[in-house]
């Protein structure tokens, strides 16, 4: 299994990162994408990837860390990206739920990650929240040059049957195995299985039956257990597939 989004350079983990790197492994999960969301997470994502084989590290900037300074940030994100071994541009996008007084230098932080991607022939990881209709009309814009995941994606099977057509990967997490994610459920269950793809979000959004604490990569196997049960499958086939799009998508086979 693969965790395609987990942030487990956080210090949630500093009392216990080599456990939780041990429950990885002993649950066969061999690769995690370490995902980077500010200039400071950017490199303790390297720092760790660098400690332990099973992290691949993303750069990117959160939606959250959007200001006046926009310009300089995408600067300083590009000479990093060019110096560091990097396998997608992310977390970036658009979150009205926090941040609505500033969507205008949300949408050029998050543009300017899309061109940077485009420019870098890397994947994007794409942060949505309460956001929908711009962040789709962003990504119609570059339709056809950029492609990526849409991460813990949380709106309608028909939302994301059209970001499947942009060529956006639809990543699942722990809220798929929540009693009332209705909605998630219907995804998983119905969403072509070649655009799919697992994730945590650890320390966030831990699935049933830890829902409320903290999260770590090994649970992405309750996600994937969910989503099989659901499509009346076997785990086995979930992850052979989900698997193979993650590998495809970041191109994993060429580690540093
Ligand atoms: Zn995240």
């Amino acid at each position: 299994m693969i965790d395609t989004h987990s942030h487990l350079f956080d210090e949630a983990f500093n009392l216990d990162i080599q456990d939780c790197i041990k429950r990885c492994q002993s649950n066969h999960i061999n690769e995690v994408i370490l995902v980077g969301f500010s200039h400071q997470t950017n490199q303790l994502a390297q720092d760790y990837a660098k400690k332990y084989s099973l992290f691949y590290p993303t750069a990117g900037l959160h939606p959250s860390e959007a200001s006046k300074s926009f310009d300089a940030d995408l600067d300083k994100l590009r000479s990093f990206i060019q110096e560091h071994k990097v396998y997608a541009i992310g977390e970036c996008g658009l979150d009205y739920h926090y941040g609505k007084e500033n969507k205008e230098e949300q949408k050029k932080l998050f543009r300017g990650q899309i061109e940077l991607s485009i420019q870098l022939q890397l994947p994007l990881i794409i942060h949505m929240r309460d956001a929908t209709q711009d962040t789709y009309e962003i990504l119609m814009e570059y339709a056809g040059r950029a492609y990526g995941v849409m991460h813990c994606y949380s709106g309608s099977l028909e939302m994301a049957q059209e970001f499947i057509k942009l060529g956006y990967f639809i990543s699942l997490g722990g809220p798929v195995t929540f009693k009332n994610a209705k909605e998630s459920k219907r995804i998983a269950e119905w969403i072509d299985i070649n655009w799919l793809l697992v994730e945590t979000d650890c320390p966030y959004l831990a699935p049933s039956p830890y829902r409320g604490q903290r999260n770590e990569s090994s649970y992405v196997r309750y996600v994937v257990s969910e989503i099989a049960s659901l499509r009346g499958v076997s785990m086995e086939e979930i992850e052979r597939k989900t698997d193979e799009n993650a590998k495809k998508l970041f191109k994993l086979e060429d580690r540093i």
